[in-house]
């Protein structure tokens, strides 16, 4: 996706600090960390959001969803984490390439805003 600022991120067309990365998923840095940890994880692979998951997808979704708990390891999250998916316009979607918050090393708080 030419104007995709995620996509230009894993093809290292614009830099990101990088926490994790293999050939289909890319865990980095938030710009604006909202906890003392947080990182963004995307599929390489440009799907717009969670609701545009596709059938095709099913192996590369559960792929992504099962390496969180090691790049969670990998940054020392060893006291739990939350992991949130925003989506679309009430979800509060903000750049359309599917990602996965993962925050950490502060205590959360419930009901999310
Ligand atoms: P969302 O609001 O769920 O779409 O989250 C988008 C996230 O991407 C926000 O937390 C931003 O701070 C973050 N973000 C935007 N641009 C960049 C970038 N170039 N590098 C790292 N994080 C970014
Ligand atoms: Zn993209």
């Amino acid at each position: 996706m030419a104007d995709c600022i995620f996509c230009k991120i894993a093809a290292k067309e614009i830099p990101g600090k990088i926490a994790y990365e293999d050939d289909r998923i890319l865990a980095f840095h938030d710009l604006e960390p909202q906890a003392p940890v947080h990182v963004l994880i995307i599929p390489k692979k440009h799907i717009a959001s969670l609701d545009q998951v596709t059938e095709d997808d099913r192996e590369l979704m559960g792929y992504l969803m099962s390496k969180v708990k090691d790049i969670a390891k990998e940054l020392g999250l060893d006291n739990g984490y939350r992991v949130v998916i925003n989506t679309g316009d009430d979800g509060m979607q903000t750049v359309k390439h599917l990602h996965v918050h993962l925050l950490g090393k502060r205590k959360m708080t419930w009901p999310p805003g």
